[in-house]
């Protein structure tokens, strides 16, 4: 892992999660969708900060949040 990425908390809201997939598009080494349709993340390290935020606010449901590790909510805003 790339030393100056700041650990960030990624979860998915899976009773939010619609499964269109965009964040899978976005991040696929961090998101897969499972087989219940519903996206997970798979690599918690699978991607950079930039690409975790734009994955996040390509969410249409807002069911992906994001945080800092001292539990500072990221997104959604
Ligand atoms: S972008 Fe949002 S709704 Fe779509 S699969 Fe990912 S978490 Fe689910």
């Amino acid at each position: 892992m790339d030393a100056s990425r700041r650990k960030l908390v990624v979860e998915v809201d899976m009773g939010r999660c619609i499964g269109v997939g965009y964040c899978v598009d976005c991040a696929p080494a961090m998101f897969q969708m499972n087989s219940n349709r519903v996206a997970e993340v798979v690599d918690p390290e699978g991607a950079d900060e930039e690409t975790i935020m734009e994955a996040a606010q390509s969410c249409p449901v807002d069911a992906i949040f994001v945080e800092t590790e001292d539990g500072k909510l990221l997104w959604p805003k």
